[in-house]
């Protein structure tokens, strides 16, 4: 290492570099290490000493964006292979196939149908899997048809003819193109660098994909996700465990690449397996995920699942505080109030749905405590509620004057009444599995 900024040493604690922005250069090595700051920050440094730290120093697992604008994710990127030990980084996508013999029109219709938000995250299908079956002209067409419904796209495609012709028409989508082979791979990678999209590589088995990939890098193109998918289910799981753990665990960079998992090869037809397998590989570990098809019915647990494995066990996960209408509640439906942690909305809104009563569920902010937890800590008052009904107006937008509180937080009821005049706070079952007949009484 050629270190020449010496003047470094009259730099005390509080000024840090205006190069690399640390306070030493002791502190500088220790982010890099880390794999927090990379190494071209310091000046300097000979090419020589950067080129050989920041191979050292590079993270597991590369991490890349594919799609554009609005269709671009991000994959890769992982750095633990257990969620306990760090939050995970990128979430697994998933994605839905699509051939030249499908009814391209009847697929899209069903995965535009499931559009939600949960806690704050758009949940859809965010891929379209194009698979090449033969035909050029059609395959070209496809690529048409599929750009423009805000989805990101993967080329199935090992024919290279028909790749370049796809990517003619789609390479500014930033698609992956998923066709390299050990039979194939120069020529999809030459074809992969010229139009500066990501490579897929699949293989027979994992020391061919193993090769493959080598055999790719040493063609001196990096940009790369390894289709993990083997002949059946063990195989698949197999691979996918396997390359993660080489990669993270053994730091075998040839294997530092997000990963590609395609149910329909290993399930068939069977949606009900494909979504079982789906959950599986959310965890273990398919950054993209394909699939037949997603319907409500499939999405609603897997997406549910994902966001859970995605995010900080430490955080709680927090609705946005705001006016729930439920049950087509209007401006004269009562009001019930409880706190913003994902767990108890969840289960109050599904409760309070079941009763078919109208209702408008007001949300404060509560720091994503539960009930008791939030009021011990002070965030679910008498006051934080009252609160909230200023700032939101809600004597303005509800004529009801009634609101429902959690049981647990009965304690409230007096002090609600003082702090909200002409307000006849009702107090709830202790829990919420009684609020289904609860509504219905209030409401006979
Ligand atoms: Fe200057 Fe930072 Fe390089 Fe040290 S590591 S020589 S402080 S730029």
């Amino acid at each position: 290492m050629a270190l020449k900024g010496l003047d470094i040493f009259k730099l005390t604690p509080k000024t840090n570099c205006k190069e690399c922005g640390n306070p030493t250069c002791m502190a500088f090595a220790m982010k890099v290490a880390q794999g927090a700051i990379p190494i071209d920050k310091c000046p300097h440094m000979s090419d020589e000493a950067k080129a050989t730290l920041s191979e050292a120093t590079a993270p597991p697992m590369k991490s890349f964006k594919f799609g554009a604008g609005e269709t671009e994710h991000a994959i890769g990127g992982e750095t633990v292979l257990f969620r306990h030990d760090k939050t995970f980084v990128a979430h697994t996508l998933f994605g839905v196939n699509i051939c030249t013999k499908c009814d391209f029109d009847a697929v899209i219709t069903e995965v535009e149908k499931v559009s939600y938000e949960r806690i704050g995250e758009h949940m859809y299908t965010e891929v379209l899997n194009l698979t090449f079956k033969g035909d050029q002209a059609a395959y070209v067409e496809l690529v048409k048809k599929a750009m423009g419904h805000g989805r990101a796209l993967i080329l199935e495609c090992t024919d290279a003819a028909a790749a370049a012709a796809a990517l003619d028409v789609c390479a500014a989508e930033k698609p992956i193109l998923n066709g390299a082979t050990p039979d194939n791979y120069k020529e999809m990678a030459e074809l992969a660098k010229a139009k500066g999209v990501l490579l897929g590589v699949s293989a027979p088995d994992l020391d061919a994909l193993y090769d493959t990939t080598a055999a790719i890098e040493a063609l001196g193109y990096k940009d790369l996700v390894l289709d993990v998918t083997g002949a059946n289910v063990k195989d698949t799981y197999a691979n996918a465990i396997q390359v993660r753990r080489a990669a993270l665990k053994d730091k075998d960079r040839t294997f530092g690449y997000p990963s590609i998992v395609n149910l329909s090869k290993i399930a068939g037809g069977d949606t009900t397996k494909q979504t079982a397998l789906a959950s599986m590989f959310i965890l273990k570990y398919g950054s993209i995920v394909l699939m037949d098809g997603m319907s409500y019915a499939q999405a609603l647990p897997l997406f549910g699942l994902r966001q859970n494995i995605f995010t900080d066990p430490q955080k709680p996960m927090k609705v946005e505080p705001g006016i729930y209408a439920l049950n087509g509640a209007d401006a004269n439906s009562p009001c019930a109030t409880t706190v913003d942690f994902a767990l108890t909305y969840f289960i109050v809104s599904g409760e309070l749905e079941r009763s078919g009563v109208p209702v408008n569920l007001l949300i404060s902010d509560a720091g994503g405590y539960s009930v008791l937890t939030a009021w011990a800590a002070g965030k679910f008052s008498a006051g934080s509620i009252a609160r909230f009904f200023k700032e939101n107006d809600i004597e303005s937008k509800i004529a009801s004057r009634d609101l429902i509180i959690p049981g647990k937080a009965a304690v409230l009821k007096g002090e609600l009444e003082e702090q909200l005049p002409g307000w006849k706070i009702i107090v709830a079952p202790n829990e919420a599995t009684g609020l289904v007949k609860f509504m219905k009484d209030l409401n006979a």
